[in-house]
């Protein structure tokens, strides 16, 4: 027998979590479909910014048990800037660090609480029928649904089947990550170095990170953009090792507790929407191209597919994708471009001499660095965000054509 919700989700990462919570809060028939078991990791940062966390804060998921962060240390070689997260804006004035198997199994937990029908270990695909997803296969059978949310994470078989892959072009990024004991575990500061070199020293367009977890733990990782040359020979355990060499004295850091682990983080899509389905985080590629960070954007972007669907099922797609295009797109695209620039190193190494060489500049880059930015933001921030759209809006041709990577 078939069964029949008003939303599938396919993907039980924080957007599908955050878009099954919404759906079940609203009164909806909501099935969450993961294809991992509970208590999955994810390989992540951790990081929760305070745009994350005022978007928990929406959910209604406590953040119990998470380590709670009041800003950012941005080092640049001899340069060291610790800056809080600024109050009295949209966001909470911090953030914090939780290690993804317990932040997406509150999540996914809270949605089951809600009242979503929430199913592990079931791989789903949607179901295309003349051109719409009417609804999802998996191995015990289908289940027909007014809109599939598509929250499977980095684009693969499924974005494949809609015509949702990455665009060829755009950058993209990669990370790896690891976890080491230290004795700075408990700081509540993120520590972002971004002055990274690759083997033959040249300066790497990404960052090093080290966000303390608060249980006697460090996530440590460093991610690069696709825009720099020589990035498809670049080896990131190798980058990692120099990275921990760099850190391991101030940190007094132990051994990796697992193997370092990487993976893609995709900034662009091809479409993100189509007739019966949508795609949220990073499905859609909401993914910050600054600092790579996409837990806010999957949060807001579930509860934003849910608040479409509440507007008319057969217009939600439609509309779910121009109020993530009006929220987002220039930001990301403005941060697209910004990868071409700094691919390129001298560029970056000016780059980052004002990026923390001034107090003002450097709250901008916390900023943008916090996800702080988008369409509505107001002051400062907002202000060279507009003007970096327009500027580089006009330099874009030259970008693509002078872009580093080889
Ligand atoms: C190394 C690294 C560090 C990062 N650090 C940070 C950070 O500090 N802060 C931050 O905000 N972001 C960070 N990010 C980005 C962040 O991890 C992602 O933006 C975030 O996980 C997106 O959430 P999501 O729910 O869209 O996708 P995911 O978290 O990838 O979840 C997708 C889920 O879908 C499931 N799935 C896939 N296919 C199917 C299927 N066919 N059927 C059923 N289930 C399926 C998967 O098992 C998975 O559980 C980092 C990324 C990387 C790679």
């Amino acid at each position: 027998m078939t069964e029949r919700v008003d939303i599938a989700v396919i993907g039980g990462g924080p957007a599908g979590a955050a878009a099954g919570i919404a759906a079940a809060q609203a009164g909806l028939r909501v099935v969450v479909l993961e294809k991992s078991e509970r208590g999955r990791d994810k390989i992540c940062g951790d990081g929760l910014t305070p745009r994350a966390v005022a978007a928990m804060d929406r959910l209604g998921v406590p953040l119990d048990g998470a380590h709670r962060i009041g800003g950012l240390r941005m080092v640049a070689g001899r340069q060291v800037r610790e800056l809080p997260w600024p109050s009295g804006g949209r966001f909470p004035d911090h953030g914090a660090v939780w290690p993804r198997r317990r932040l997406d199994a509150a999540l996914i937990d809270a949605a089951a609480a809600a009242g979503a029908d929430v199913r592990f270990g079931v791989e789903a695909e949607p179901v295309i029928d003349d051109g719409r997803v009417v609804g999802v296969s998996t191995p015990s059978g289908r289940i027909d649904a007014d809109m599939v949310v598509i929250a499977a994470g980095a684009p693969g078989k499924i974005a494949r089947m809609l015509g949702a892959e990455r665009v060829a072009d755009e950058p993209f990024g990669l990370a790896i990550r690891a976890y080491a004991e230290t004795p700075r575990h408990g700081e509540d500061m993120l520590e972002a170095c971004l002055t990274l070199r690759d083997a033959s020293g040249t300066p790497v367009p990404g960052y090093g990170w080290m966000f303390p977890c608060g249980d006697g733990t460090v996530n440590i990782g460093v991610g690069a953009l696709s825009t720099m040359r020589g990035f498809k020979s670049l080896n990131l355990n190798n980058l990692l090792d120099a990275y921990r060499d760099l850190v391991i004295d101030s940190w007094s850091l132990g051994e990796y507790l697992e193997r370092p682990r990487a993976w893609r983080l995709p900034m662009s899509v091809q479409r993100r929407h189509g007739p019966g389905w949508v795609a949220i985080g990073d499905a859609a590629g909401l993914v910050n191209p600054m600092n790579g960070e996409g837990i806010d954007y999957g949060l807001e972007s579930g509860m934003a597919a849910v608040d479409a669907f509440m507007g008319g099922v057969d217009t939600a797609p439609a509309r779910y994708d121009a109020e993530i295009g009006a929220k987002f797109d220039s930001f990301l695209r403005t941060g697209r471009r910004f990868a071409f620039l700094i691919g390129h190193p001298r560029i970056l190494r000016s780059g980052l001499r004002v990026a923390v060489g001034t107090q003002a500049v450097a709250n901008i880059t916390l900023q943008v660095m916090g996800n702080l930015v988008d369409a509505d933001t107001p002051g400062a921030g907002g202000r060279v965000m507009r003007l970096a759209d327009r500027t580089l809006a006009a330099a874009d041709p030259l970008l693509r054509r002078t872009r580093a990577a080889a």
